[in-house]
């Protein structure tokens, strides 16, 4: 059924915890495209993009923070600069006039990498709400 097919896709992106393909990112195991890293963050374009300019901003460490919905008192520093880190991708990128900053949380949220990561997307017209 049609219920049984979602509760599958819901526990195959379930948070376990365990390392995500965005370990071998930062560790550059695999490659991606960096559009800004420092000792802190790193950004990279996304590899199936829904803009023109489609950037995930990611701690390097992940510290628990498989989702937002796990953040606790001590990842309020790194939370605040994610979204920095987000302002300084979109100038880059020269998008700065007008783009999203997305955080998808959980298999309802439509999740799928479980270490924290914003979506910065522009180069087009957004539109609202999202889907
Ligand atoms: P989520 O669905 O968890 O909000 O976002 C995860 C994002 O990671 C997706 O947009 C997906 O396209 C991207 N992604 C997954 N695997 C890779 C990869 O190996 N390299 C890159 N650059 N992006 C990835």
């Amino acid at each position: 059924t049609n219920e049984e097919a979602a509760a599958k896709a819901a526990a195959a992106t379930a948070d376990i915890g365990g390392p995500t393909i965005f370990d071998k990112i930062i560790a550059k195991e695999i490659p991606s495209n960096v559009v800004y890293e420092d000792e802190k963050v790193l950004a990279f374009r996304d590899i199936n993009p829904q803009a023109p300019v489609h950037v995930l901003v990611i701690p390097k460490v992940r510290d628990g923070l498989t989702g937002l919905d796990k953040a606790e008192p001590r990842h309020v520093e790194i939370l605040g600069y994610l979204l920095y880190a987000a302002k300084i991708v979109a100038e880059k990128e020269g998008i700065a006039e007008g783009y999203r900053v997305v955080i998808n949380n959980g298999p309802k949220g439509c999740q799928s990498v479980y270490h924290l990561h914003l979506h910065v997307l522009g180069g087009r017209q957004m539109t609202w709400p999202a889907g």
